[in-house]
């Protein structure tokens, strides 16, 4: 299993509703320092959101890339750099749907039900351009997804219907007020008020 770095600076969260976390983002063509760098610093940005993923449009560059440090069913840990990520979902019987509660970095502390396949399997290269093959069930096999998702400019808001994205609107605008605009970077206020969700937070 890949190491990820921890030489990384803390970089401010990008938000839904910006450009660039709504459109397809652009592939990565160079594995030189500065994606090096950049990868460094989605790691720390991450690990100082407590999210189990984050893609590259969520510190506001444009690329398709994601990073990740997340549990599957069994409580395995994985943890990876996926550049230009293709995703593949199980079809016909083997196709068998998850309930879980998934919330996103970029809409933070707000949560949903969001019904997804209950495996999935991500192909693309690391920060080498090496081939990279990641598989998994349970919160793994949703978060493949969810960041797949944000590399084409899809929110997991997208996937809801109408009911529950008011829904999840209304609870991310209550509690949108304890997240200072450079969040991660300024801690949470008051986060004595948030419970820890069980949920994907990515
Ligand atoms: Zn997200």
């Amino acid at each position: 299993m890949p190491t990820l770095p921890t030489n990384g600076s803390v970089l401010p969260i990008t938000r839904w509703g910006e450009d660039v976390m709504h459109r397809l983002n652009k592939p990565v063509t160079e594995f030189g320092e500065d994606l090096h760098k950049l990868v460094a610093d989605m790691v720390a940005t991450m690990n100082a959101a407590e999210g189990v993923g984050l893609a590259a449009n969520q510190v506001g560059v444009d690329l398709q890339l994601f990073v990740f440090d997340c549990p599957d069913k069994d409580g395995v840990q994985h943890q990876g750099v996926v550049c230009n990520p293709v995703v593949e979902l199980p079809e016909g019987k083997d196709r068998r749907l998850d309930e879980g509660e998934e919330g996103c970095l970029s809409l933070p502390g707000a949560f949903t039900k969001c019904v997804r396949p209950d495996w999935a399997r991500v192909t693309g290269v690391d920060e080498n351009g090496e081939p990279v093959t990641y598989e998994g069930t349970g919160l793994f096999a949703r978060c493949l997804q969810h960041e797949t998702d944000h590399t084409q400019g899809t929110v997991f808001g997208d996937r809801l219907s109408r009911k529950y994205r008011k829904r999840l609107y209304a609870e991310a605008e209550e509690l949108a007020l304890d997240y200072p605009s450079d969040w991660p970077v300024s801690p949470m206020l008051h986060p004595e008020d948030h419970q820890e969700e069980e949920g994907l937070n990515a």
